[in-house]
């Protein structure tokens, strides 16, 4: 252990990362309290139980967190409400489940985040390292706490995907390596709106580093150009860019992507990388950047980038009908994501996009949706949002309310050889439970459509 503080830990909230943290901390041998505003899951009783682990749900008593000398706080949970007010008031020592966890292992750890392209990185970068026999783990927002990680195995290296809610509560948190993707407006009403606040959260990613380790970043991002100029980065700098060329980091050079670092000098050919789309080459330049520091060969790199699998919903390919390819970029919740995913399109478009808007600027999207996309189908139940920034710019737009009837209007838009694009630029909760929940639903009803037409095909023949 690296720095042990307190004896005692109260965790608020039993998901993933407050089940890690309690787990973790009592078989560390801490005092632990679990408390949730709502109603824990019967299994998560029941682990809490077996481990003597004193809990209390559907709600907070703020007497008892009070006796505990450490707080660990869900990442869901925000700052304005009010058992966190409470505790504030208290001065109590508020942290993220990374950075308790993070004090528990000795491997080195590479810290991922940026607005988007997050968790494609953070699985390619453990991807390569992992394909090419290193003894590596994966945690944080994709999914499993680094708590239960820790837990579970010894690991030399640990890749953890961070958002800006599990770095705001993290102080003494030191990443080996840190990788910034992207700054672009996100979650901004956690941040006052404000998105220096939001940008100072992402930075926070390289604090505590020191000369021996390396921060990754991307050069072409103003936001992270202006933050960097102001904030006190202590390590080495590595860039990357796709818009100018540089001498040491990586970057585009005509048709291949060039690596230049004191370890290794090579080039990949961008037809050999497997992603679609121009956001897909930053995040395989950042991701190669991390497996060269660790040691990983050209030959095992180019492996890799072969077998790569991406996770579901990030310009996903689904199936394609009657000559109409769909693609499901349901996780694309913002109209950053959208852009590059439009960029990516080497066809004519027929959009889907659509749901809870989280106060979306298009205006950037104008000169590509002229370019590509020939329809619109919104798929959402207040569309008009959507109405009002395209109606100038597409000739057909369609309303829909349910995912059977977009793809019905979609399908019959469409000519052979176009490209059926679900990439909503919005939050899903309208319609759906989560992106997740969209995308599967989209995949039911084109592959469902995709056997019916199979089969009218053969009674036809
Ligand atoms: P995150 O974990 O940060 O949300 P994902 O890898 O899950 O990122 O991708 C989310 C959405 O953003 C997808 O629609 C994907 O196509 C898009 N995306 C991925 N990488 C980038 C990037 N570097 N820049 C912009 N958009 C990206």
């Amino acid at each position: 252990m690296k720095d042990k503080k307190h004896d005692s830990v109260a965790i608020l909230g039993s998901g993933e990362s407050g089940m890690g943290a309690a787990l973790l901390a009592n078989a560390k041998g801490l005092s632990v309290f679990l408390s949730d505003s709502g109603a824990i899951d019967d299994n998560k009783k029941q682990r809490l139980t077996e481990n003597n682990i004193p809990f209390e749900e559907n709600g907070h008593s703020i007497d008892e967190l009070l006796k505990y000398d450490e707080i660990i706080k869900s990442p869901g949970i925000p700052e304005k409400v009010a058992v966190i007010k409470a505790l504030r008031a208290a001065d109590k020592y508020i942290i993220s489940e990374i950075e308790f966890a993070s004090r528990y292992t000795n491997a080195k750890l590479v810290a991922i985040t940026g607005s988007n392209g997050k968790t494609t990185t953070t699985l390619l970068t453990y991807h390569l390292l992992k394909s090419a026999g290193l003894n590596v783990g994966m945690a944080g927002n994709i999914g499993n706490s680094l708590a239960s990680l820790i837990l579970e195995a010894d690991y030399d290296i640990i890749v953890l995907e961070l958002s800006s809610f599990q770095l705001d509560g993290m102080y003494e948190f030191k990443a080996d390596t840190s990788l910034l993707l992207n700054i672009t407006p996100d979650h901004l009403d956690r941040y006052n709106y404000d998105i220096n606040q939001y940008a100072d959260s992402k930075l926070r990613i390289t604090q505590n580093q020191e000369a021996n380790e390396q921060f990754i970043f991307n050069i072409d991002d103003k936001l992270i150009e202006e933050k960097m100029a102001n904030t006190d980065i202590g390590t080495q700098k590595t860039g990357f860019s796709l818009r100018s060329v540089i001498g040491s980091g990586a970057c585009q050079m005509g048709r291949k992507l060039s690596f230049h670092t004191e370890k290794m000098d090579f080039s990949i050919p961008i037809r050999e990388i497997p992603l679609i789309g121009k956001h897909n080459l930053y995040n395989t330049m950042a991701a190669v950047l991390v497996a060269i520091k660790y040691g990983v060969k050209k030959s095992q790199i180019l492996a890799g980038l072969k077998s790569f699998k991406n996770a579901p919903h990030r310009l996903e390919y689904v199936g394609t009908i009657d000559g109409v390819t769909f693609i499901n970029d349901s996780k694309a919740t913002n109209v950053d994501s959208v852009y590059y995913a439009l960029e990516g399109m080497d066809r004519n478009v027929i959009w889907i996009a659509g749901g809870v808007n989280k106060g979306n600027d298009y205006s950037v999207l104008k000169d590509l949706v002229n370019e590509k996309v020939s329809a619109l189908v919104c798929l959402g139940t207040d569309n008009k949002h959507l109405l009002d920034a395209f109606c100038d710019d597409i000739e057909i737009i369609h309303v829909t309310h349910n995912m059977s009837e977009c793809i019905d209007t979609a399908l019959k838009i469409a000519n052979p050889g176009d490209v059926v694009l679900l990439s909503p630029a919005c939050a899903s909760f309208d319609l759906f439970n989560n992106y997740e929940h969209r995308g599967d639903e989209f995949k039911r009803v084109v592959l469902d459509l995709k056997k019916k037409f199979k089969s009218v095909k053969t009674l036809v023949i």
